[in-house]
């Protein structure tokens, strides 16, 4: 029988496929691009549709259209293939081998999400005899309606209600037979001495879905706040549910991205359902990320930015106008503006969220909004100058605080002279002056600009070497389940020794990967032999940064010829798999 990953390549070509994605342009019997795994001005991504794969001679990004989608999407191997099979017309659920009928604990976490799903969905529309209950849900829907969302709204976004009492939701998962475990584990409950209760009580529901719009987690918005509890409640991280990696609605939001070449970032739930409700469909939010300054938290952004940057360059920020929602947008905007990526302001008047301006002045105002958004660097500057009411000492001082330090992570240095010009002609302060001082800023800030480029470069080593050493060991660890096994997985695990110490707690959803692949494929051995290959060389890479490193920081003369020759072999190496492909 002919394996769904098998029926999907057959019927989606990697050119049709990537060129969803990215423009594509001929280069001879392949195909070429601008890499979306690394920042580059001229293409070194090709695409063999004959070999059915793609590799990048700038990053060395390589795989099928599988590998492409879960890299671009952020997505594992089964979010991928729901995508794939859904636009390929291929059926999963008829697919049903012998050793798949266990659902596996993702899946079930899954489902449990699913059915939390329906039932807060299911709570708008209560008629029972528990009058509190019953009240409590109108209020909830009064409360969107008065916010200005409208019923289709509410269903498309497919927005609930979790009653304010203590196990509801854990009772009807009981009955649906999830197990406490599989109900903590979601994240949907918390155990106490005491037994289990709901972890969302009293709030309005958002789910929170991945880009393929499988629901994975929920942000819970309290109806009557206690003065005690959060205003917002999201979901821990579970198996399904990393926070790092989604931002809200992007299931929603990344064709109309792709389409219109622009994305707006706002902060909460109900600006996004609401951006989207008055027709900006390539509306994303940030809500729930973590905002604060460590290198991990720049990752997360880069991370979360990741697909929206793949999609456009060009992006819209549009926070509430207050001073918290400056100092949030800020964070993204000195991501972004390091990513290359040109970054916009909305104009909203000061204290003013999109969602109360697209309630109460309509979705004319918004489009206003978007449309009169204004580049980040001038944006400031307009904003520093008002603050220091044409004191000079106090504008010189401003740019200096709040505006050199954004000149500074633009990418390119074309850019960062242009709005020093354009600094200078609004400010009336020399140009050689901000010049000097921006010098300073980047000295200041070295440690940070460091920071950033660390978590960027870490960000974009994932991207190319994950999906490899996941392949790699998800075949390792199949064939070593096997009787009769048709490669010897000692030769995998030798050299993937640290990733499979990653990877080992993940092992049988990267069996099933490879099993999808490789069941009833003749490409294995072939197929391992490239990936190999491309593993070797990024850990070459690797190798050779460390020796670099090392001959820096070098006390002892007698070392340095050792690790020169070292370099030398690391480099032949290099040489050898670079000429054999
Ligand atoms: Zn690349």
């Amino acid at each position: 029988m002919n394996s769904p990953v098998n029926q999907i390549k057959e019927r989606l070509s990697i050119e049709e496929v990537v060129s969803s994605y990215i423009k594509l342009e001929r280069a001879g019997a392949n195909l070429k691009a601008k890499c979306p795994f690394h920042n580059e001005k001229t293409p070194s991504f090709f695409i063999s549709p004959s070999r059915g794969s793609y590799y990048c001679f700038g990053c060395g990004a390589s795989g099928d259209i599988f590998t492409f989608v879960e890299e671009f999407e952020g997505l594992d191997f089964k979010g991928a293939l729901k995508l794939l099979a859904d636009r390929a017309g291929v059926k999963l659920e008829s697919y049903n081998r012998e050793n798949k009928e266990k659902e596996g604990e993702k899946e079930r976490l899954y489902r449990a999400i699913e059915e939390a799903t329906l039932f807060f969905e299911n709570n708008f529309s209560l008629k029972t005899n528990q009058s509190q209950a019953e009240k409590e849900s109108k209020n909830a829907l009064a409360y969107l309606k008065s916010r200005g969302l409208e019923d289709k709204t509410i269903k498309d976004f497919r927005i609930g209600y979790a009653i304010l009492d203590w196990r509801r939701l854990y009772d009807f998962l009981r009955s649906k037979n999830f197990t406490d475990l599989e109900i903590e584990k979601a994240g949907l409950a918390k155990k106490t001495e005491k037994g289990m209760y709901d972890r969302f009580r009293g709030r309005i529901m958002f789910p929170i879905a991945d880009s393929s719009g499988r629901i994975i987690a929920f942000s819970g918005r309290i109806l009557i706040d206690d003065g005690k509890s959060a205003k917002y409640l999201n979901s821990p991280e579970t198996p399904i549910y990393n926070k790092s990696s989604v931002l809200f609605g992007i299931d929603k939001a990344k064709d109309s991205i792709r389409k219109n070449n622009f994305s707006i970032l706002v902060e909460g739930q109900i600006d996004l359902v609401l951006s989207h409700q008055a027709g900006f469909k390539n509306t994303v939010a940030s809500s729930g990320t973590a905002m604060t300054d460590s290198i991990i938290s720049k990752e997360n952004i880069i991370n979360n930015l990741g697909l929206v940057n793949r999609l456009s360059k060009n992006i819209v920020l549009a926070y509430d106008a207050d001073k918290a929602g400056i100092n949030a947008a800020n964070r993204f905007a000195k991501i972004a503006l390091s990513l290359g990526m040109d970054v916009k302001v909305a104009k909203m008047k000061e204290g003013v969220d999109p969602a109360d301006l697209i309630s109460k002045e309509g979705a004319d105002a918004w489009r206003e909004a978007i449309r009169n958004s204004q580049h980040f660097i001038p944006f400031m500057l307009e904003r520093i100058m008002k603050d220091a009411m044409s004191d000079g000492r106090k504008i010189g001082r401003g740019i200096r605080e709040r505006l050199l330090p954004f000149v500074n992570d633009l990418e390119s240095s074309i850019e960062k002279s242009h709005f020093i010009t354009l600094i200078s002609n609004k400010s009336g302060i020399a140009e050689n002056a901000l010049m000097e001082d921006l010098k300073k800023v980047e000295s200041e800030l070295k440690y940070e600009t460091e920071e950033i480029k660390t978590a960027k470069e870490n960000v974009e080593k994932k991207l190319r070497k994950d999906p490899i050493e996941r392949r790699l060991l998800g075949i390792a660890f199949w064939q070593e389940s096997m009787q009769n096994r048709a490669i010897d997985p000692e030769i995998i695990f030798k050299k993937l020794a640290k990733a499979r110490e990653v990877y080992k707690n993940v092992k049988e959803d990267l069996i099933y990967e490879a099993e999808e692949f490789y069941a009833t494929s003749e490409d294995l051995q072939k197929d391992i032999n490239e990936m190999m290959l491309s593993i070797e060389e990024e850990y070459l890479n690797e190798e050779l940064v460390r020796k670099m490193i090392e001959l820096k920081n070098l006390k002892d003369k007698k070392e340095e010829i050792e690790i020169l020759k070292k370099i030398n072999e690391i480099n032949k190496r290099k040489e050898e798999i670079k000429n054999s492909r």
